[in-house]
């Protein structure tokens, strides 16, 4: 029997989708298929002030218009917050997490104020203790941010991951993990209590994902989140970041270019099988 192949596309509902999602979503439904593996869906709406239903439902519908099929259940990240905080617990009780109060803007002031490229990504660390227990009695809020060094300082050897198809001829390549280019990342938002990289690893290792197939625009975000693998002794999946799709203006699409939203080009007569071939699938 061939190794399992678990793959999964997971969108966002704060928006509608677009032709960079399409690409996504073939790329990863198709090597679902040349592996005769399982394809899945994840809903990434932990952040409930940008999140809305009916992104979530046009997802679906999307989806379905451009062929695709999934399968049952779709895990719902915003419904498995006990999961979450499991993880986040570990890592506080491996002395691996702080508490973070400063505000976001805070933090963008720090950055661009410390000396000429000296901090691209925050790396404050702890607070002194006293300080800490002052605000925390002062009622407040707080992020919990991973405190980098200390987290580096576990590792017995380097982090790499493995990136499918990376090399000239396609081959695999073993990749050094930077999980500097993050930072002290923030784990649990003030108002959300997780934030993206942590859901994204624990729901992954959950799901049983051997394969993150996702564009290139998540490359960094792979340096981080092989970071919190190793710290929570999940296993490690194989990566195939995917090349972006550009529009004629040679920029990348986004949420903001409304009309090339799947609904758009549906409306205005797109078929699916148009767009696929047109994207080589
Ligand atoms: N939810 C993320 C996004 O829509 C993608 C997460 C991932 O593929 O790891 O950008």
């Amino acid at each position: 029997m061939s190794a399992p192949f678990v793959t999964r596309f997971a969108p966002s509902p704060t928006g509608r989708l677009h032709r960079g999602h399409a690409f996504s979503a073939l790329t990863a439904h198709a090597a679902a298929r040349a592996a005769q593996g399982r394809f899945l869906l994840r809903i990434e709406d932990i952040d409930a002030t940008r999140c809305r239903p009916e992104y979530e439902a046009a997802i679906l519908e999307d989806l379905a218009w451009l062929g695709l099929t999934w399968e049952q259940p779709v895990r719902r990240q915003s419904e498995h917050p006990a999961d979450h905080q499991a993880a986040l617990d570990r890592l506080a009780a491996r002395g691996l997490l702080y508490r973070c109060f400063r505000t976001r803007r805070e933090i963008a002031q720090a950055i661009a104020s410390a000396p000429h490229g000296a901090m691209e990504t925050w790396r404050g660390g702890p607070l002194p203790a006293d300080e800490e227990a002052r605000r925390l009695a002062a009622g407040e809020t707080f992020a919990w941010r991973l405190h980098l060094d200390a987290a580096l300082a576990t590792l017995e050897a380097p982090l790499t991951f493995r990136e499918e198809g990376a090399g000239p001829k396609g081959e695999t390549s073993l990749i050094l993990a930077r999980p500097e280019l993050g930072g002290d990342v923030v784990l649990a938002r003030k108002d959300v209590g997780v934030a993206y990289h942590l859901a994204v690893t624990v729901d992954d290792a959950l799901q049983g994902v051997t394969h993150v197939i996702r564009g290139q625009d998540l490359f960094e975000a792979t340096h981080v989140q092989r970071l919190l693998q190793a710290l929570l002794d999940l296993p490690e999946p194989v990566y195939r970041h995917h090349r972006l799709l550009t529009g004629p203006d040679g920029k990348r699409y986004a949420k903001r270019d409304r009309a090339q939203t799947l609904a758009e080009l549906r409306a205005a007569g797109v078929t699916p099988q148009a767009l696929r071939a047109e994207m080589g699938f």
